[in-house]
């Protein structure tokens, strides 16, 4: 039997790798600019991290979790995304000693059990970034901005915030039992599994695809009974907003699927995305490292999804800037002097050396093949005379110069084009 690739999991190819990659470095880059720096976790935890941190009662932790025991019967988890084992290394390692607030930036995969269809699967790869250790709402607009920052350099200007406050545990409770008896007058038209999120977890009921609109609109909403502080704190990060430039939309019926959030929630939404077009969420997790046992420490952060990120770049068209390839085709009793020219010009071009080295002719066609702009030939005359003959592929230009001409000749040859 052939051996493929375990369903939700998924090879990344060719120009969809090359886009991965640009993502990858653009928001690493985006990242460190705005003074975020790297932490690099571990892909498996125990699986009570999760339950403590997400919500037992999540779609996540309930039905999407890769758990298992290992061979000490320790009940490990493949994390199903990184906050989590980010406030859990920032308790192990007492980093609320350092410089708060900390930021720091993340990639790497996740794992969740989930439906595979287009822009979902079970091991995807999420960039994210957190500053932890600071309540102000400049830090929430910051990770917004870090957020924005990204996706323009990406080239992806169609982009609104939503934005929403699901409140803090002096606020939320009352909320929450208000939106259970509003509810329970509408339990025959709750789908099932909103029936059963009624008592555990009735937010979640707000954001289910499956509830009418309408239904949704009479409910009450929580931006409408936030206390002073938490009205204070969502006012004053729709104030910064504003201020920058950023373009947002109040949603009162964005929630977010995990537990630990408190006050602001939001998501990045592209519009040509279709169905699952939520580029990137977050919010604040102000109460998430408290209770994974350590000091009080707020915090706010976003993720983002890499392969939903990699369908819009496609959509788009998006071009990664790739330097030019040269093709070195040489006579191989030439190659060292070959090899010294790759090193010299590989500064500013994509060199490959000839495999085979046996006939200029066939080498120049399989220069063509491998898409080289030029290709340099070092066959006896040229070794001889320490020369070198570039070829512009394009246009078919040739010329031979001095070895120490070579890279001025090379940017002229591609100019004149
Ligand atoms: P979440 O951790 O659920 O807030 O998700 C953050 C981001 O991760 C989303 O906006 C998605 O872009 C991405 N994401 C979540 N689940 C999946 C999945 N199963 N496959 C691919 N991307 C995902």
């Amino acid at each position: 039997m052939e051996i493929k690739t375990v369903k939700g999991f998924k090879d990344i190819l060719g120009e969809e790798a090359t886009l991965f990659e640009e993502i990858e470095n653009k928001a690493k880059s985006v990242a460190q600019s705005f003074g975020y720096q790297p932490i690099i976790l571990p892909t498996v935890e125990q699986s009570e991290l999760f339950d403590r941190s997400i919500g037992n009662t999540t779609d996540i932790v309930e039905k999407e979790m890769f758990t298992f025991e290992d061979k000490g019967g320790r009940i490990l988890a493949l994390r199903p995304e990184m906050t989590a084992s980010v406030a859990r290394s920032f308790i192990e390692h007492h980093l609320e000693t350092s410089a708060l607030p900390l930021k720091i930036y993340y990639f790497g995969q996740c794992f969740r059990y989930e439906n595979p269809q287009k822009g979902r699967y079970r091991e995807f790869y999420q960039f994210g970034i957190e500053a932890i250790g600071d309540i102000s709402p400049v830090l929430d607009v910051e990770v917004i901005q870090v957020a924005f920052e990204i996706l323009r350099h990406l080239g992806i200007k169609d982009l609104k915030v939503k934005l929403n406050s699901i409140g803090c545990r002096t606020c939320r409770p009352n909320y929450k039992n208000l939106l259970i008896e509003a509810l329970k007058i509408h339990y025959d038209e709750l789908c099932n599994d909103c029936k059963k999120r009624l008592y555990k977890n009735p937010l979640r009921i707000l954001d289910c695809k499956k509830e009418s609109q309408e239904l949704k609109e009479s409910l009450p909403k929580m931006v409408d009974y936030l206390c002073t502080d938490c009205r204070t704190h969502f006012e004053k990060v729709k104030t910064i907003l504003t201020q920058l430039g950023i373009p947002f939309e109040c949603d009162p019926n964005l929630v977010r699927g995990l537990d630990y959030y408190s006050k602001t929630v939001f998501e990045v939404v592209s519009l040509e995305l279709g169905a699952q077009n939520a580029l990137l969420g977050g919010g604040r997790y102000d109460y998430l490292i408290e209770d994974l046992g350590g000091r009080s420490t707020p915090g706010v952060g976003f993720a983002m999804g890499i392969e939903r990120l990699i369908e819009v770049l496609k959509k788009r068209n998006y071009t990664v800037n790739k330097l030019p390839k040269v093709y070195i085709v040489y006579d191989q009793q030439f190659i060292t002097f070959a090899n010294e020219i790759r090193e010299i010009i590989s500064k500013e071009y994509v060199v490959e050396l000839d495999p085979k080295g046996d006939n200029i002719k066939k080498g120049v066609e399989r220069a063509s093949k491998r898409g080289a702009l030029l290709v340099f030939i070092i066959g006896e005359n040229e070794a001889n005379n320490n020369a070198i003959t570039i070829k512009n592929m394009k246009s078919g230009k040739q010329i031979t110069v001095k070895r120490e001409e070579m890279l001025k000749s090379a940017k002229e040859l591609i100019e004149d084009d």
